[in-house]
């Protein structure tokens, strides 16, 4: 899992903010990055209660991440958001 508290570079301080205060951090990965098929309902509940989620999930989309929940949101989910916006434009 990458680690989301401890950015490694001083520009992305500011980008990286949110991870201050992020709830997964104070879990195992196994939450946020689950097995193939296993449950993503608890890592999204805790989603819910991060002060960082909207910070997260824009970070997420960004840079593409590719696996886990980031800001609420599946794998399946963003890319299904990022789909939907580059519709609107
Ligand atoms: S929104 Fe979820 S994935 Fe993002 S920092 Fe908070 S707990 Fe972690």
């Amino acid at each position: 899992m990458e680690d989301r508290t401890a950015p490694d570079s001083a520009p992305a301080d500011a980008e990286l903010s949110w991870q201050e205060t992020a709830l997964c951090a104070q879990t195992g990965p196994e939450l946020f990055f689950p097995e193939p098929g296993s449950s993503t309902r608890e890592a999204k509940f805790l989603c819910g209660m991060c002060e960082g989620r909207v910070a997260c999930l824009e970070y997420a989309l960004r840079h593409d991440e590719r696996f886990g929940v980031w800001g609420g949101l599946s794998e399946q989910e963003r890319y299904a958001l990022k789909r939907r916006r580059a519709g609107r434009r």
